[in-house]
């Protein structure tokens, strides 16, 4: 059931509201702002009904500092009150509320005006997810990419903790392409993106495809050495996969992986590591292909083979 956040302080308003949703709905309760601030921001609610007068602080207060949390500023929030003049109405909708209730309700009206919030607020959350989402093979895409390394830099930076950037790109697979067709070689992507992933499962693990038979993982926490294992391990995992390579370049289909391990300082950029990245893997390829080459933390290589 989807949940419903209602933060109102009379008791007699909060028992009509439940009585018209909680057939459909999942339905929490708070009396004041501030603990419906606590709620909202842990909670995972589909929809927000607020009380213009509170104990406290005010309706429109906490509808403020709701937009500018990151965990509730998309939930919809419609606002409620006995004030049923047209100046709080106004300012509710012009501070962000999607909608406006005044008491008396007419149960129908409540009900339809939730409905269709919730309606909107799904469907625009599974469009965010499609537009972040590669459709080939429903890993991140490009765009998400450069969304989270951004956003994770800027963590890392701050908790000097070490980041790796990881590049993967599939070996000969233009003569693949041209060899067994297109349609082909887009099951090809679909299955390495799918084995890499399989092994990148901590939840502080990233992974997304960069552009076409290329994809990059962001990973947190380990040292070079460490990941530099980890990953030989993955590029094993593809060439384990045993899809049949134009025998002409290949035996099987392979990866050539690239990257780096390094404690981010403040005065240089993500790029300029995702730059290094790409050379080690440049380096991967002209070694041979099939094989690891990784940078570490004093931008000393470390070979695969
Ligand atoms: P290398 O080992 O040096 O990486 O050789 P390569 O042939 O893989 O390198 P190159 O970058 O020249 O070619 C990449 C090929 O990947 C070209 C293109 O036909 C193919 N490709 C890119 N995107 C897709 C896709 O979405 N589907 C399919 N089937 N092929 C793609
Ligand atoms: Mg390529
Ligand atoms: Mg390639």
């Amino acid at each position: 059931m989807e949940k419903i956040l209602i933060i109102d302080d009379s008791p007699l308003q909060v028992a009509q509201l439940k009585d018209i949703l909680s057939d459909e709905y999942d339905i929490d309760i708070e009396q004041s702002a501030e603990d419906g601030f606590e709620l909202a921001r842990a909670g995972n609610y589909s929809l927000i009904l607020l009380d213009v007068v509170l104990p406290g602080m005010d309706g429109f207060t906490l509808l403020k500092i709701l937009q500018e949390e990151s965990n509730t500023k998309t939930v919809p929030v419609i606002m409620i009150t006995t004030l049923s003049d047209i100046e709080h109405e106004q300012r509710g909708l012009t501070l962000g509320a999607v909608d406006y209730i005044s008491k008396p309700f007419s149960p129908l009206i409540v009900k339809a005006r939730v409905d269709t919030h919730i309606k909107l607020y799904n469907y625009r959350r599974q469009v965010e997810q499609q537009s972040k989402t590669d459709q080939m093979t429903g890993i991140a895409n490009r765009r998400r990419h450069d969304e989270y390394s951004v956003e994770k830099w800027k963590e890392s930076v701050r908790l000097q903790t070490p980041f790796s950037i990881c590049m993967f790109d599939i070996d000969h697979f233009k003569s693949f392409n041209d060899t067994f067709g297109h349609p082909a070689g887009d099951k090809v992507i679909a299955s390495v993106a799918k084995t890499i992933a399989s092994y990148l499962h901590r939840s502080t693990d990233f992974f997304a495809r960069y552009g076409g038979e290329e994809f990059v993982a962001i990973l947190l926490g380990d040292d070079s050495d460490k990941v530099f294992e980890y990953i030989k391990t993955i590029r094993q995992a593809v060439e384990d996969l045993h899809i049949p390579h134009n025998p002409s370049v290949s035996e099987w289909v392979t990866v050539s992986i690239g990257g780096i391990t390094i404690i981010p300082e403040a005065d240089k950029s993500y790029d300029f590591y995702l730059k290094i990245a790409d050379a080690m893997l440049y380096d991967a390829k002209k070694f041979g292909r099939n094989r690891v080459v990784w940078a570490d933390e004093r931008i000393k290589q470390l070979y695969e083979k």
